[in-house]
């Protein structure tokens, strides 16, 4: 006679038996970061396409439609966000050259400090080609291919020295030189530089590319994880955030698809929270698990005898991540805008001067 005809409780039979609950439907949570992801894109296109415009109007020497500058554009010149937030630390005053990089610098660190790394895993344009390019590796290989663990930690540490050295360079400049360079014709036009540098590309930043496409292609997150200096700051950034996933044991039935679902290779399945810098928010892991309350995004769970108890009122739903990253989005532009501090007040005249030369312009140091 089995164990089970007769009655017996196998130890821990019983406990795994009443911890199977599964979940009722899908969390959504991929659906509708998918959602936000490409809107992002679709913004960022948007900028793109009317910056080349204004671009091209100088370079025809004022023919043709002329359209106005977007100020957000400067989201992609961190390093002069970072620039003009010491600037405004240490003076102050609000820096009057590309304002809109400080201000969505701002933004993206009050993301991370609310939300973990959620600007990298449901915003960044970049993270998420990332995220195409290793699903597309994916679907062709069947699957990812892993750096050696000892490997794989050596080179994470590349994007905290890249971000080392920028921080180290700014911390050293003091604000007069801030202002200085930024106020240049280098630092006037440091969005028409970066512009160029894809526009007229040689043979070296061709092969660069590639080579960074091929490895995101083979590797998940491959930019994002080892060379992303901005995701670093946005990682210690995420070390506030009360907001983790977080793992209740007594649901959880240790199935591991959480851990296999992380595209930053974290041992979900084994924590009871995720602290790590690496946590993007993306919440792929809570959509990966079968158990109802089982894996959460989080505030600390409450003390109580059943899991659904525990996360009532503390687990932050993809929706609620999706409309807090709108508020503080929106809601810093629009403080920016509101406060006259979004565009950069450059005359056309000047513009005029420096845009179709701007590849004769080169670094002050
Ligand atoms: S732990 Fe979960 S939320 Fe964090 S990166 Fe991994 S899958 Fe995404
Ligand atoms: S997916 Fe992870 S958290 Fe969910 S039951 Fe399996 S091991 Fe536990």
């Amino acid at each position: 006679m089995s164990t089970q005809a007769a009655g017996v409780v196998v130890p821990g039979q019983e406990k795994r038996k009443k911890k199977l609950v599964r979940r009722a439907a899908p969390d959504g949570s991929q659906r509708i970061r998918r959602v936000v992801q490409w809107v992002f894109v679709a913004l960022n296109v948007w900028i793109g396409a009317q910056f080349y415009l204004w671009v091209r109007w100088f370079e025809r020497g004022g023919q043709g439609w002329a359209v106005n500058r977007p100020a957000g554009v400067d989201g992609w010149l961190p390093i002069a966000g970072l620039m003009n937030l010491k600037y405004l630390l240490t003076t102050g005053r609000v820096p009057a050259m590309h304002p809109a990089a400080m201000f969505l610098l701002i933004a993206f660190l009050a993301m991370s400090v609310v939300l973990k790394k959620s600007f990298c895993g449901w915003l960044c344009p970049v993270g998420t080609a990332s995220e195409t390019l290793w699903k597309m590796g994916r679907r062709v290989f069947g699957r990812n291919f892993r750096v050696p663990r000892w490997l794989d930690r050596e080179l994470r540490g590349l994007k905290y020295l890249l971000l080392g050295f920028f921080v180290f360079v700014i911390a050293w400049m003091p604000a007069a030189a801030l202002k200085d360079f930024m106020a240049g014709p280098y630092g006037t036009i440091a969005d028409v530089k970066m512009l160029n540098l894809f526009r007229t590309m040689g043979v070296v930043g061709i092969a660069v590319m590639t080579g960074l496409v091929v490895l995101s292609v083979l590797i998940q997150n491959f930019w994002c994880r080892y060379l992303c200096p901005y995701g670093a700051l946005m990682g210690l950034a995420s070390l506030l955030s009360p907001v983790k996933i977080r793992r209740d044991t007594q649901a959880c039935i240790d199935c591991g698809k959480c851990s296999k679902a992380c595209p930053s290779s974290l041992k979900v399945d084994e924590l009871v929270q995720i602290r790590s810098v690496e946590c993007t928010a993306c919440m792929a892991c809570v959509a990966s698990c079968p158990v109802e309350n089982a894996l959460q995004l989080a505030l600390p769970a409450a003390k109580a005898p059943d899991a659904a108890a525990r996360w009532r009122g503390r687990a932050v739903n993809p929706r609620a991540v999706a409309a807090v990253l709108a508020v503080i989005f929106l809601g810093v532009v629009l403080l920016a805008r509101m406060s006259g501090h979004w565009q950069t007040a450059v005359p056309r005249a000047v513009y005029m001067q420096l845009v179709p030369h701007a590849n004769e312009v080169s670094h002050p140091m």
